[in-house]
């Protein structure tokens, strides 16, 4: 990347360039892949150093590496975030954020619809560990703040929902977490940066599972916190990890020695040095190269969605589509609003027939693969009520949007010829 740019770069061009350039070691054009677990020191002074936060540098590779530092600056630029910490999956994104913000006897407000693995592992951190959700009635701000109780840490919410493909009003949630001195959690993963910066309409954490539209192809799981870096932990006085000294570091305080990425250097501490699951270099490599079409595969994986969204909601056999980027559509406006190229390519879909007919419909597929993830560049079927959702209790399925008659679909980058004249032939035997 040039040194000193006369503005800010675009998108695309940042999806290519942000946080690499050409190695100082070889002049190798591409990033990297450092597999190495430690890094040798200069002298007994620059090990204490790092080790005690005073000066920055690789010691070991569980807490940073070099090619996980360039996966961590790229989608920290394409967040507009001061920071990122990349993790092993999305699901320790998740975990990380919620451990760091608070300890047992917290609570905090989560949107009900979230989600799977992300619902399943907040009723678990709150039977065993203390941590209690408070579940959201909707999506509106006015939700969100109606669940705000004195013990309340923290907003989390998706940006684009899973599975339902709803868009949530991010500006007008992060102004109740605003007036109530509270950081707003979104995850983007269903959105991506390319559709959705949630920084830009307030959010002060944003997580990821790049395992699915960062990476890209699905062939390997991660996860990233990005740290807007403008909270106010010490105003808040909330968040011992953040803004209270760490005796085993000589009393380091994270707020008042990084200021400006105190979320992300806790989150590091914590979650890589203490509890350990950082990505694998090779597995930052591969991510890397997934975020540099980004922009692109967006593009495409919105108007193919948009097309077979449209397809199934005129279809004699379908009841209802949920995909908000449709005329008509509930959540439109606020789609239209936030996420002005489409609403990502996660949708749900309902059969008339029920659940035999969403069943039926699945392992009638061709092209379109019966599988668990979202967000890769082949298009992909899950009946989310007996899988991704399958834990939840009804009331919560309910209020996550999945019913017996809920098919999920991911979207990819096929021709999207094939992809109707697959969903027709497998409508069509039916019965
Ligand atoms: C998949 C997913 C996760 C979990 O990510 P993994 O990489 O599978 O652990 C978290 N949040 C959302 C919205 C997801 O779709």
């Amino acid at each position: 990347m040039p040194a000193e740019s006369p503005r800010p770069l675009q998108f695309a061009t940042q999806a290519v360039h942000a946080g690499t350039a050409p190695d100082p070691a070889t002049g190798a054009r591409a990033q990297p892949i450092y597999l190495t677990n430690g890094f040798v020191f200069e002298s007994n002074e620059q090990a204490a150093d790092i080790f005690a936060m005073r000066a920055t540098g690789f010691s070991y590779s569980r807490g940073s590496n070099p090619t996980v530092a360039a996966l961590e600056r790229r989608v920290a630029a394409l967040e507009g975030a001061k920071a990122a910490v990349a993790v092993a999956s999305g699901q320790s994104a998740v975990l990380l954020v919620l451990l760091t913000l608070m300890q047992s006897g917290d609570a905090y407000v989560s949107s009900s619809r979230l989600f799977g693995g992300s619902l399943g592992l907040m009723r678990r951190l709150e039977t065993r560990y203390g941590l209690t959700p408070h579940f959201t009635r909707g999506l509106e701000p006015a939700d969100f703040e109606a669940a705000i109780t004195p013990a309340t840490r923290a907003i989390v919410c998706e940006s684009i929902v899973n599975p339902c493909g709803t868009v949530a009003d991010l500006a007008g949630i992060a102004a109740v977490a605003r007036r109530h001195g509270l950081p707003l959690v979104v995850d983007n993963t269903l959105a991506s940066p390319a559709l959705i910066r949630p920084i830009e309409h307030g959010a002060d954490v944003v997580v990821h599972s790049t395992s699915k539209f960062l990476s890209g192809s699905g062939t390997v799981i991660g996860g990233i916190v990005c740290d807007a870096g403008r909270f106010d932990w010490e105003g808040s006085g909330r968040y011992n990890l953040i803004t209270e000294p760490w005796p085993d570091y000589d009393g380091l305080v994270v707020s008042e020695r990084f200021p400006e990425t105190a979320f992300a250097t806790a989150c590091r501490l914590f979650g890589l040095r203490d509890l350990g699951p950082g990505l694998s270099p090779m597995n930052a490599f591969l991510t890397l190269t997934g975020t540099e079409t980004l922009p692109l595969r967006m593009e495409r994986h919105c108007a193919n969605a948009r097309a077979v969204a449209a397809f199934l909601r005129d279809h004699p056999k379908v009841d209802w589509v949920s995909y908000p980027s449709l005329p008509g559509q509930s959540g439109e406006a606020v789609a239209a609003r936030y996420a002005p190229q489409g609403a990502g390519a996660i949708f749900t879909v309902a059969l008339k027939g029920g659940e035999p007919a969403a069943l039926r419909f699945i392992t009638g597929l061709r092209l379109i693969s019966h599988l668990v993830n979202i967000g890769e560049i082949k298009s992909l079927a899950i009946h989310p009520a007996t899988t991704t959702h399958r834990q939840l209790r009804h009331d919560e399925k309910a209020a996550a949007c999945v019913g017996p008659e809920t098919v999920r679909l991911s979207i990819g980058l096929e021709s999207i010829e094939d992809l109707i004249a697959d969903i027709a032939q497998s409508l069509d035997a039916l019965v």
